[in-house]
């Protein structure tokens, strides 16, 4: 028996306390009672998590003395690691990706967790994942668990928001998204730093809670998809601007750019808020008009806020990023243009319905604005796929809520371009449904961005 058997609770015969009973939080399940032997010897015939030559975890529901007298018995040195691991279920491959760089498609893997934490990681089947980590670390892992975890909050301050809420929450659930609608008491929990009292203009009646609700970091996601594109053979050709579109006999011939002619019997516009100006050049006119969106942060201050906050209602959403800065959002301008210069309405509103809801903030400093262009269709919805000049496609109107669609957007026109058939996917969304009277309403999804 090893000289470490105190590290167990089977052992001593004592109940198992949990390290991770301080911590609270939706984002994981604590499973730190389950039995750990780590197993030294010729390990490969075991049913067990390899952790390194000669090594591996044998992890069993309940005791663990006889499973360990038998490993013993078949000459194995066995270490019980119960008390000394802890250990917590999480779901998401999202999740995981912002708690660890491991490969998720590699495990069972150790790895470094939470930035710098040294944890055993194996998958559970779908997109369950065990974590294993040093008792005394465990309470810190749980902990960065439950803010990386996030969650998104889309606030109801009316009886018919919260009536539209609970529709929401019912469409999601059908589509088998984690979303519910929740009440004061429950955003309290989530939330404790919100005004939940009466003296907001638009006091808090409830939310539809989305708990894997989070934020990516825009420049790492398009950096990536950029580094994939590039791995697979695309070349890009930056600085590089779109001077005409060429077309004959209704057929696309090619684009002049201010580097030279390109030759293409296909091309896709994917150009946002300048859709109707690059789609012109091919003679196709679109029913899109260009909006400025705006967002700001504040200075940065200690970590308080880890779920975000949107409010249809006050046309309002904020987070705290990372470093500690709030990120504070709107909705679009209601004129057209292609100024994009921030505005200061835009700062005054956004703050006054900020601090209606964390008047906490009011001591905070802008540190900086910014501005894009975004292009709306009259139904909300996005623009995709062929045009009346062949081989000339689009993707434009999304709006504020692109960026989350450009993975299925690229995958959907790219089976377009090689197959020249539409996808069933977006059959609905065709340039054509303006002249057929189809449209596909997206005005409550797109109510405020996010
Ligand atoms: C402040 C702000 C916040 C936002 N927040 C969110 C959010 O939280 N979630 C979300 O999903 N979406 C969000 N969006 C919307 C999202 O950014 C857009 O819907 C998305 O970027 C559109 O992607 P795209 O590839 O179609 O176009 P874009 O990313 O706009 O790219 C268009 C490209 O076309 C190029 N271009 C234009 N004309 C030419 C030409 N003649 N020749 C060559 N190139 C040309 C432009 O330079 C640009 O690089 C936000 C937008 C803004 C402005």
């Amino acid at each position: 028996m090893s000289r470490l058997a105190f590290l167990s609770p089977h052992e001593a015969d004592v109940a198992g306390v949990s390290p991770l009973r301080h911590v609270q939080g939706a984002a994981f399940t604590d499973v730190s009672e389950l039995g750990k032997l780590e197993v030294r010897g010729d390990v490969d015939l075991l049913e067990a998590i390899p952790v390194g030559p000669g090594r591996a975890l044998v992890v069993l529901e309940g005791d663990a003395r006889s499973e360990r007298d038998r490993l013993v018995g078949e000459g194995y040195r066995v270490y019980d690691m119960t008390a000394a691991l802890a250990a917590l279920e999480v779901e998401g491959e999202d999740l995981m990706r912002r708690l660890t760089e491991l490969d998720l498609d590699a495990l069972p893997a150790i790895g470094s967790i939470a930035r710098g934490t040294t944890a055993l990681i194996e998958r559970r089947g779908g997109e369950r994942f065990r974590l294993f980590v040093p008792q005394e670390l465990g309470q810190f892992v749980a902990e960065v668990v439950n803010d990386m975890a996030q969650g998104h909050l889309t606030l109801g301050h009316s009886d018919r928001a919260m009536n539209v809420m609970q529709e929401r929450a019912e469409v999601n659930q059908l589509l088998g998204i984690d979303s519910r609608v929740v009440l004061p008491d429950e955003i309290a929990r989530l939330c404790p730093q919100l005004d939940l009292s009466d003296k907001p203009t638009w006091p808090i009646m409830g939310a539809l809670y989305h708990p894997p609700g989070g934020i990516i970091r825009h420049d790492a996601v398009v950096w990536g998809l950029a580094r994939g594109a590039d791995r697979a053979g695309v070349e890009i050709h930056p600085y590089t601007t779109v001077t005409d579109i060429e077309h004959s006999n209704g057929r696309v011939t090619g684009v002049e750019t201010n580097r030279g002619r390109i030759e293409a019997g296909a091309v896709v516009s994917a150009t946002a808020g300048w859709s109707t100006l690059v789609c012109g050049l091919a003679g196709v006119r679109l029913p899109i008009t260009t909006h400025i969106l705006q967002a700001f942060v504040t200075e940065a201050v200690k970590p308080f806020l880890d779920v975000i906050i949107v409010s249809a209602q006050m046309h309002v959403y904020v987070s705290q990023t990372d470093r500690g800065e709030f990120l504070i959002g709107a909705e679009i301008e209601p004129y057209t243009t292609y100024k994009s210069i921030g505005t200061f309405p835009f700062l005054e509103y956004s703050a006054r319905h900020t601090l209606e809801l964390f008047p906490q903030l009011e001591r905070l400093r802008v540190l900086r604005t910014w501005t894009g262009l975004c292009d709306l269709s009259p139904d909300y919805s996005p623009i995709l796929g062929q045009t009346e000049v062949e081989g000339f496609h689009v993707s434009a109107g999304w709006g504020t809520y692109g960026f989350k669609a450009a993975p299925i957007v690229g995958t959907t026109l790219a089976e377009l371009v090689a197959t020249g058939k539409t996808p069933d996917l977006i059959a609905p969304f065709a340039l054509e449904r303006f002249h057929t009277d189809t449209l596909v309403s997206e005005l409550a999804a797109a109510a405020v961005s996010h």
